[in-house]
């Protein structure tokens, strides 16, 4: 077999079955996943959360992860993000020409060491080649299905003045590295991406209490836009101590050589949650001993004041409006 991707590994026959038995089957092999036209699946019980998303990162390889955990973690997190249990993923690559079918392999097996990390079934898949320059590298779409557990009730209108605001780890990382790794700037500094399934988080969290207003992955955007989205929809003003916000030295430091606001740097493994401030403490506790939630940390709160904004405290009890957001920092960031 070539050591790079072919258009006929993409025309539909035997050398496509072959590309998918080596690459894809090899390592996503489960019970639900078989050669024929759908999967057949055992549905969710009670309620059922769907949600799609693709991935065109570059590079597909960064510290810390690369395009095909990215592509597991994006759309398991949003699946977490309504308080579901992922179930099911299908995914669909379009590959350039010319891709390294090293490369390829690496990014199946990451995926499928993800999944099984989330708890979470790959059942279907789809491989399409496009010519040199028609694709850069390789893109992947990946559609999860997942169980919405009892007596869960999460959205982004649902923040009440009152409430506090957790974030779940140190923000930034993911966008950071990512800005790193194309070496854009001649910057070096030791970040590795967050990119992480946080089903077994969130998992642990509603098991403390359903009692969560909002849970958001902070991806493209960062901390910043999700909070700007939920004071939008909730119609409610947010207010951040900076102080208080979690964000790594190496990343500050990137940040401020920059001028970059860290609280607009992606993250892929964290989660904004808005919860009324009684149970903030005893959800801090239970992510406090989970692997991806140790450095969480109790940011802000909701407020009745300055609906639709967000407002940052400093340490000396200045308040200025966070900026809203603007473009986009980076393309192609996940
Ligand atoms: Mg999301």
């Amino acid at each position: 077999m070539n050591r790079t991707v072919t258009l006929a590994q993409g025309a539909g026959g035997r050398q496509t079955s072959e590309l998918i038995d080596r690459i894809f089957k090899a390592h996503f092999a489960n019970p639900f996943l078989t050669a024929d036209d759908a999967a057949v699946l055992p549905p969710p019980v009670g309620k059922m959360a769907m949600t799609t998303d693709s991935f065109i990162v570059s590079p597909f390889l960064f510290p810390g992860g690369d395009i095909g955990k990215l592509a597991v973690c994006g759309t398991v997190n949003d699946l977490a993000c309504m308080g579901a249990k992922p179930l099911y993923l299908s995914c669909a690559f379009v590959i350039e020409e010319g891709f390294s079918l090293e490369s390829l392999e690496r990014i199946a097996v990451s995926m499928a060491e993800t999944a099984k990390k989330a708890g979470v079934f790959i059942v279907a898949g789809d491989t399409k080649v496009a010519g040199r320059g028609q694709a850069d590298g390789v893109f992947i779409t990946t559609t999860g299905v997942g169980q919405v557990q009892d007596g869960v009730r999460l959205a982004g209108n649902l923040a009440a003045p009152g409430d506090a605001i957790l974030v779940t780890g140190d923000i930034g990382r993911h966008g950071c590295t990512i800005l790193l790794a194309r070496d854009d700037f001649g910057l070096e500094a030791e970040v590795t991406s967050d990119c992480a399934p946080l089903w077994q988080l969130t998992e642990a969290a509603l098991k403390k209490t359903k009692e969560i207003h909002v849970i958001r992955d902070a991806t493209r955007g960062g901390v910043g836009t999700v909070l700007y989205e939920i004071a939008a929809e909730s119609g409610v003003g947010i207010s951040l101590k900076s102080e208080a916000v979690p964000v790594l030295p190496e990343v500050d430091g990137v940040c401020r050589m920059l001028g970059l606001e860290p609280l607009y740097l992606a993250c892929e493994g964290r989660l904004v949650v808005i919860t009324p401030k009684e149970n903030a403490e005893a959800i801090l506790e239970v992510l406090h001993r989970t692997e991806e939630g140790k450095h969480a940390a109790r940011i802000g709160e909701v407020t009745g004041e300055h609906p639709g904004r967000v407002v940052l405290e400093t340490r000396i009890g200045a308040k200025t409006f966070l900026p809203e957001p603007g473009g986009e920092l980076l393309p192609r960031i996940c």
